[in-house]
C-alpha cells in the first residue's frame, strides 16, 4: 500500500496532500517515521568520525524531518478536524513519540558526542545560532539527567514517573470535583438578571440530566455568566464557594496532599540536576532568568497597581451599598464589575458588530501587514486542504519572492475544538543553500455568516484573529538555518509578544479606518465607538492586575523554595496571598487545590509570564506610537531583530536590538491607566 504520509510531497509548495491522505495511513507512517528517524540518530551516535558540530549537531537537528512533517499534519488534525477513529490514533501513536524521544535523551553515546562538542564549544568557531543549537541540544539531554551518576538517574526517573501520575490525578480530582457540583434551579425568580441565552443553556443542562428547571454547573460558559448576572446573591455565594472548593474538601478527590507532594517532588528533582529550587530549573530556559527577576517584576506592578484596585474596589462597594451590602464579597465581583460597565460603557456588541465584518477585518490585517512588513497575500485554489471552508493564501514579498503559504479555517463545526490558535504544517530552515519556507495555519471559532447577514465578528473576535496573525507573522517571516530554533519555537515568555503586539493596532483610528466600514452602508466606525473600546479595555484593571500578580506570585511561593517544611496548604496560601487579598477570605476556599495551570498544566513557575509578556508588548508597541504606528523603520527592526530571527538567539538581546533598551514596566502601567 502506498503511504503519501510517506512519499514526498510532489504538491505545488510541496504542501501536505489532505486529499489523499487516510486515517489508516497515520499509524503506519509514524512507525515508519520513528524508525527512519532511530536509524538516523544510531548512525549519528556510532559515526567513527571525531565529533562535529556538523556530522552530530546538525545532524540531529534535521534527522527527524519526515517524522516531524507526519506528526504536524495529524495533531494539527486531531484540534481541526478530529473525530473518534483520529483522537484513537493518538492514544496509540502519543506513547511511541514519548518512548521516542527517551531514547534519544538516554542514549550514551550520542550525548558523549554532544557533551564533547560541548565542552570545546568556544574552540569550534560557531556563530551564535550554531552555539544556540548547540547549548539547546546539550540542555535536553542535562535537564534530563544524562550528566548523573547512575543511581541519580534511577532516582530522576522514579520521581518523573511519581510526578506524571501526581499531575495526572490532580487534574483527575479537578475534574471529578467540577462534574460532581451543580445548582439545580426549579423556581423562575431565581434566573432574575439572566440574559436569555444563559437561561436556555442552563435549561439545556437539566435537560440533559432529566432533569425540570434549570441547572447551573461549575463549567466556565455556565458558572462566568453566572456571577456576572444573577441578581440572587445567595445563590452567588453558593456558587462561588462551590468553585473555590474544589479538591479541598478533605474527601476521595482532595488535592492538598497531591500539591505538596508535587511541590516536593518537583524541588527534589530540580536539587538532583544541580539547580536551587523547581523555580530555577524553569527559568533557566526563560527570558526572565531566575525567581529573583520574576518576584520584583510582580512586586513592582503589584505596588503600583494597589491603589487603582483599591479605588475600584471601593467603587464596588458603593454601588453594592445601595443593595443593602456593608461587605463586598468574592462573589459580588463580577456581578457588581458588569453593572459599573453598563452604567459607565454602554459598549454595546451589537453595534460594534456591523463595522467588523470578517472579510473586511482579514483585508484589514492584510493592509496592515503590508504596511508594515511589505507582504503581500494572494488566494489560491490550488492546494489541497483539509475542509472545504479552508482558505489558502500565497504570501510574497514585494518583489514577488515567495515567503509562505497562510491557511486560515474560520468557523466552528463538530470536530474542531474550541478556542483559536496558530500552527504550523511545515518549518522553515535553510538546507543545501535552500531555504525551505514555512506552511502556517490559523484557526479560529468566529461567528458563523448566516443566509441574510455575513460574518460580523465581535470585538473580542478581531482582537483574537489580529493576535493570531501576529504568532503567524512570527512562523511566515521566519528566516533562519536550523527549523528548531525558527519561528515561535522561542523561550516561552518571549512566544505572545508577536501576537500580543499585533492586537495594538485594533486600538488605533488610523488602523481602524482602514477596514472598521459598515457592512451594508460602508460608513467608517464612529470615533465616540472607538474612544469606548479603548476605554473600557482599561475597566476593572486594577483588581484584574492584582488578580493576576497574586497567582504569579503564589506560583514563585510554591516553587522557588524549598518546599519540604509546608505542612498546611491552606495557611501557606494566605501567607502568599496577605499583600494582594481585597476579599476577605473565605474559609472553605483553597486556590491551590484546584490551580491547574501549575499543579498540572505547564505553567509551574510560569504563571508570571501572561503579565510579563503584556510588558513586553506595551514596551514595543510605545516605540511605534511615539515613531508612527506605520513607521517603516520601526517596522523593519521589529521584523528582522524578532520576527525573523526565531530562537537563534537571547529574547533579551533581540529585544535590545529592536527597542534600543530594555523593556520596563511604565508603558504597561500607563496603557493599563495604572500609571498617574
Ligand atoms: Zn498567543
Amino acid at each position: 500500500m502506498k503511504n503519501p504520509l510517506l512519499e514526498k510531497f510532489n504538491t505545488l509548495y510541496s504542501s501536505a496532500p489532505f486529499s489523499k491522505i487516510k486515517n489508516e495511513h497515520f499509524k503506519p507512517a509514524f512507525i515508519a517515521g520513528i524508525k527512519i528517524s532511530k536509524e538516523e540518530i544510531d548512525q549519528i551516535a556510532n559515526n567513527k568520525a571525531v565529533p562535529t558540530f556538523e556530522n552530530t549537531i546538525a545532524a540531529l537537528e534535521f534527522c527527524s524531518e519526515k517524522l516531524d512533517r507526519i506528526s504536524s499534519v495529524f495533531f494539527n488534525l486531531n484540534s481541526a478536524e478530529t473525530n473518534d477513529e483520529i483522537q484513537q490514533i493518538a492514544q496509540e501513536v502519543s506513547p511511541m513519540l514519548s518512548e521516542f524521544s527517551n531514547d534519544i535523551t538516554l542514549n550514551e553515546e550520542l550525548f558523549n558526542r554532544v557533551q564533547l562538542l560541548y565542552d570545546i564549544k568556544d574552540e569550534l568557531n560557531l556563530t551564535p545560532e550554531q552555539d544556540m543549537l548547540l547549548n539547546k541540544k546539550y540542555k535536553s539531554f542535562v535537564r534530563n539527567g544524562a550528566n548523573l551518576e547512575i543511581h541519580k538517574k534511577d532516582e530522576l526517573r522514579k520521581i518523573d514517573t511519581e510526578l506524571s501520575k501526581l499531575k495526572l490525578k490532580f487534574g483527575e480530582h479537578v475534574l471529578a470535583e467540577t462534574n460532581a457540583f451543580e445548582l439545580h434551579l426549579t423556581i423562575k425568580n431565581e434566573l432574575a438578571g439572566l440574559p436569555e441565552s444563559v437561561i436556555e443553556a442552563a435549561a439545556l443542562n437539566a435537560k440533559q440530566k432529566n432533569k425540570e428547571g434549570w441547572v447551573i454547573t461549575l463549567d466556565y460558559p455556565s458558572y462566568v455568566p453566572f456571577m456576572m448576572y444573577a441578581e440572587d446573591r445567595n445563590l452567588r455565594k453558593k456558587l462561588a464557594i462551590a468553585f473555590g472548593a474544589k479538591a479541598f474538601k478533605n474527601n476521595k478527590y482532595d488535592n492538598q496532599q497531591i500539591v505538596l507532594d508535587i511541590a516536593n517532588y518537583r524541588h527534589k528533582r530540580a536539587v538532583l540536576l544541580g539547580y536551587k529550587s523547581h523555580a530555577h530549573f524553569v527559568l533557566e530556559e526563560r527570558m526572565a532568568e531566575n525567581p529573583e527577576n520574576v518576584t520584583t517584576f510582580l512586586n513592582d506592578i503589584l505596588e503600583k497597581a494597589t491603589p487603582a484596585a483599591k479605588k475600584e474596589f471601593d467603587q464596588l462597594s458603593e454601588i453594592a451599598k445601595k443593595d443593602g451590602i456593608t461587605q463586598l464579597e468574592k462573589w459580588d465581583s463580577s456581578y457588581y464589575s458588569e453593572k459599573l460597565k453598563k452604567e459607565l460603557f454602554d459598549l454595546e456588541e451589537e453595534k460594534l458588530k456591523p463595522y467588523f465584518k470578517l472579510e473586511n477585518v482579514i483585508a484589514g490585517v492584510f493592509e496592515i501587514s503590508t504596511k508594515l512588513y511589505d507582504l503581500q497575500f494572494e488566494e489560491i485554489y490550488n492546494i489541497d486542504t483539509y475542509n472545504k471552508d479552508v482558505k489558502t493564501y500565497k504570501v510574497t514579498d514585494t518583489s514577488g519572492n515567495f515567503i509562505a503559504i497562510l491557511y486560515a479555517d474560520f468557523f466552528p463545526r463538530p470536530g474542531k475544538r474550541n478556542g483559536a490558535w496558530m500552527t504550523t504544517f511545515k518549518g522553515q530552515w535553510v538546507k543545501d543553500e535552500e531555504n525551505s519556507r514555512p506552511h502556517i495555519s490559523i484557526v479560529c471559532n468566529f461567528t458563523k455568516p448566516t443566509e441574510t447577514k455575513p460574518s460580523l465578528l465581535t470585538f473580542n473576535e478581531v482582537t483574537t484573529l489580529f493576535h493570531e496573525f501576529g504568532h503567524a507573522l512570527h512562523g511566515m517571516l521566519a528566516n533562519t538555518i536550523y527549523p528548531s530554533l525558527s519561528g515561535t519555537n522561542v523561550y516561552w515568555d518571549f512566544v505572545e509578544l508577536p501576537s500580543q503586539l499585533f492586537e495594538n493596532w485594533c486600538y488605533q483610528k488610523e488602523a481602524l479606518n482602514l477596514f472598521a466600514k459598515h457592512f451594508e452602508t460602508n460608513e467608517l466606525i464612529p470615533m465616540e465607538l472607538i474612544d469606548k473600546i479603548k476605554k473600557s479595555s482599561n475597566f476593572m484593571e486594577g483588581m484584574h492586575t492584582v488578580r493576576q500578580i497574586s497567582f504569579g506570585l503564589l506560583d514563585m511561593d510554591w516553587h522557588s523554595k524549598n518546599p519540604s517544611d509546608i505542612k498546611n496548604v491552606k495557611e501557606f496560601e494566605l501567607t502568599s496571598f496577605k499583600n494582594t487579598n481585597l476579599f476577605p477570605d473565605v474559609k472553605e476556599n483553597c486556590m491551590s487545590t484546584s490551580f491547574s495551570h501549575i499543579f498540572q498544566g505547564g505553567y509551574s513557575a510560569g504563571y508570571y509570564s501572561y503579565k510579563w509578556a503584556e510588558v513586553l508588548d506595551a514596551d514595543a508597541f510605545a516605540l511605534f506610537l511615539e515613531k508612527g504606528i506605520f513607521d517603516k523603520e520601526t517596522a523593519r527592526k521589529f521584523k528582522s531583530f524578532v520576527l525573523e530571527k526565531g530562537g537563534t538567539e537571547n529574547p533579551m538581546k533581540l529585544y535590545k536590538l529592536f527597542r534600543g533598551k530594555k523593556p520596563d514596566n511604565a508603558a504597561l502601567l500607563k496603557r493599563a491607566g495604572l500609571l498617574k
